[in-house]
């Protein structure tokens, strides 16, 4: 062991085991492991309540940990995050500092910036992978162009070598000699006092912290990995991992859960039991998106304001805060999407299953612009990630080259029927339908007035009644893309009257349409001097890539859309990637590969908030206080999203 001392970063890497940052500061010499919660920083991606109930208790657990190793965390709660590193350099004289790569926009932007002044002030700064398979910066196509759809990504990267797992955690760690500022976890504030009561409901179902994400791999791997191709698509019960909060604070190393899995696939093959293998196949393949879901963000690092694709750039959306509130409160009228609404409320967590049916009933029958709802499942969700709720969000709203089309729209009708035949999903969710008959669970307001009365059911009073008919939701929808892409024609018109102006869509004030071509800058590595570094990815100019003939004409030039013409050709085969990431829906992209621009201006910022206008924000917040004083009656618990928003 050296002589160093080392202040380790972590942030969401809550883990002793295969932790690279933490076991390279520990080899060289004394460590001061450190976490430091800035709430000021994460702006309008400040986590919601559920996601920092796990925060803490992760924390905690980590803690202990590290004691029982020879050294603490410390805690520190600041307004700036390089101020806070600094003060731990000073104070124990520190000659480096180490952390683990993340890849969502906001830290992307901290990072890179926290890195270059510390390198600029003489300090050594050294990062490594925590948290994926592959580095998104390892995987391009043939010409070095990013991939824009999941299927050849994913072959891809399953033919590259993975890095070896350290699985020994480091025996002893050494404290660095002094101490300073600290707090603890409960001066960091993660819980108010007021969330207690609905967070205790929390950890009778949830265990946060590395030793339990290392237990329920276990037991999920021994006891249900075998049925995992057949039962994750049921929506009740734990058909699947569950592991999505501990991968998502990095409590389980990735690389641990492939290489177990793998382990098992070799065995299940010299046995020749296909269902395991198979099983095996479609895990690695989730494993894969949540992969993929880094890449995209690394290397479209505009993805969090601005969908993929530029389809949805005219798109008429309805901002309805009513249609939004009854969709956030279950109280649609359908009851398979209300169930999903109230169990998320309730619990923090839904199947991938009912995420497809929810998100995609706010963006297609309801209208809902799609930011809307991501911002609401990061407010809500245990497992929120922003890569992998921009993922599922863009998948469904036609916003990726091999996900859903804009204009299919499942009726829940019949996906209630599909996907929760007995009812029993809904039952449990919406009491004031458990006496329901199973013919009419998915569709009371078709219910014999008799039947309703035997179930005590009075729709439009102790439930309500849909809250658009289907029927009328569709044709609106028909009506919305045809606008949309009139208005797509009118500025490619103006266009080529060679103005410059740009007509952006009406929750959107970033513009661009065609899927950018991305290079890699190489500058930030050369800055830290390693080659474990965080690179930064570069949009090409789109000036001089996009001609007036818009996708088609970029298609031609960027490797990468090789891909996506290939895309045109299978437009009507069903993407591979519906199985895994929304498998109610067939893929295609030719329509929305229409999409066309003139000029266009990318950028690459930390979002300080929501760019739908100011008047938008203003009504919606007074709309959310109303909410929260009136679920001080009990019924619901208050929102946060407005809250984050206004930060
Ligand atoms: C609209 C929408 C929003 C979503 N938001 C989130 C989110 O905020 N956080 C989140 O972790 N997942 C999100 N997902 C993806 C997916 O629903 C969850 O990862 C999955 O349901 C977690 O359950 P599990 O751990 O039992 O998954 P399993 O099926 O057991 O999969 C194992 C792991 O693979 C990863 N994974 C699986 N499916 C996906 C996927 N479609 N995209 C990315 N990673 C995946 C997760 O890390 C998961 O834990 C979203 C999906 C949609 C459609």
């Amino acid at each position: 062991m050296g002589s160093n001392r080392t202040i380790v970063w972590f942030r969401r890497d809550l883990r002793i085991e295969d932790n690279p940052a933490l076991a390279a500061a520990a080899k060289e010499g004394s460590i001061f492991p450190v976490y430091i919660w800035c709430p000021t920083e994460e702006g309008q991606f400040y986590p919601g309540r559920v996601s920092r109930w796990w925060l803490k208790h992760s924390l905690a657990h980590l803690n202990q940990s590290l004691k029982s190793l020879g050294a603490e965390l410390v805690l520190i709660k600041t307004h700036s995050t390089l101020e806070a590193l600094l003060e731990c350099i000073n104070a124990v004289q520190a000659t480096k500092v180490v952390f683990n790569h993340l890849y969502d926009p906001v830290s992307l932007v901290r990072d890179h910036n926290i890195k270059e002044k510390l390198v600029e002030l003489g300090i050594s700064v050294q990062s490594y992978n925590g948290d994926l398979l592959y580095e998104p910066w390892e995987i391009y196509d043939e010409r070095g162009h990013a991939f824009t759809t999941f299927d050849p990504f994913w072959n891809r990267c399953l033919h590259m070598q993975i890095k070896a797992v350290s699985i020994i955690p480091p025996w002893e760690l050494v404290p660095a000699a002094r101490t300073i500022k600290k707090c603890s976890i409960e001066d960091l504030g993660l819980e108010d006092e007021s969330e207690k009561s609905s967070n205790a409901l929390l950890g009778r179902a949830w265990s946060p912290g590395w030793s339990n994400a290392d237990k329920a791999l276990t037991e999920f791997i021994e006891q249900h990995l075998l049925h995992y191709s057949n039962n994750r698509l049921k929506v009740g019960g734990d058909s699947t991992s569950l592991l999505s909060p501990y991968l998502h604070f990095g409590e389980l190393s990735v690389r641990k859960v492939f290489q177990l899995t793998r382990m098992k696939q070799i065995l299940w093959a010299n046995q020749g039991n296909s269902a395991g293998e198979e099983s095996v196949t479609l895990f690695l393949r989730a494993l894969g998106l949540r992969e993929y879901s880094r890449y995209l963000c690394f290397n479209f690092p505009f993805t969090h304001e601005r969908p993929l694709l530029g389809n949805l750039r005219f798109f008429p959306w309805n901002s309805d805060l009513t249609n939004f509130k009854a969709w956030r409160q279950g109280r649609t009228g359908y009851p398979l999407v209300d169930a999903g609404m109230r169990e998320l409320w309730a619990t923090g967590w839904i199947h991938n299953r009912i995420r497809v049916i929810v998100s995609s009933f706010a963006v297609k029958i309801l209208l809902l612009p799609w930011r809307w709802g991501m911002k609401y499942f990061w407010d809500t969700l245990l497992d929120a990630d922003l890569e992998s709720d921009i993922l599922g969000w863009q998948y469904i709203s036609g916003s990726l080259p091999d996900g859903h089309e804009l204009e299919r729209l499942d009726d829940p009708e019949i996906q209630g029927v599909k996907f929760d035949p007995e009812g029993d999903y809904v039952r449990h969710w919406l009491p004031e339908l458990a006496r329901m008959p199973t013919e009419w669970i998915h569709h009371p307001w078709d219910a014999p007035l008799i039947v309703l009365r035997a179930a005590g059911v009075e729709l439009g009073l102790n439930y309500p009644k849909p809250v658009i008919d289907i029927d009328l939701a569709r044709q609106r929808l028909t009506e919305a893309i045809f606008k949309m892409w009139e208005a797509e024609a009118a500025t490619k018109s103006a266009c080529s009257d060679e103005t410059n102006e740009v007509v952006v869509d009406n929750t959107n004030s970033v513009t661009n349409l065609a899927i950018p071509k991305v290079v890699l800058n190489t500058k930030a590595a050369h800055a830290t001097i390693s080659s474990n570094d965080q690179k930064v990815p570069t949009l090409q100019d789109p000036k001089n890539v996009v001609s007036p003939n818009k996708r088609s004409k970029c298609v031609e030039e960027g490797g990468q859309n090789q891909h996506n013409s290939q895309n045109h050709k299978n437009a009507t085969e069903v993407s591979s990637i519906d199985h895994d990431v929304c498998s109610t829906a067939e893929s295609s992209s030719r329509k929305k590969q229409k999409s066309t621009t003139c000029t266009s201006t990318y950028t690459f910022s930390v979002p300080q908030q929501c760019s739908s206008s100011s008047e938008l924000k203003r009504s919606w917040q007074e709309q959310i206080d109303m909410e929260q004083s009136s679920s001080k009656d009990g019924k619901l618990p208050p929102l946060k999203f407005s809250q984050k928003i206004e930060k």
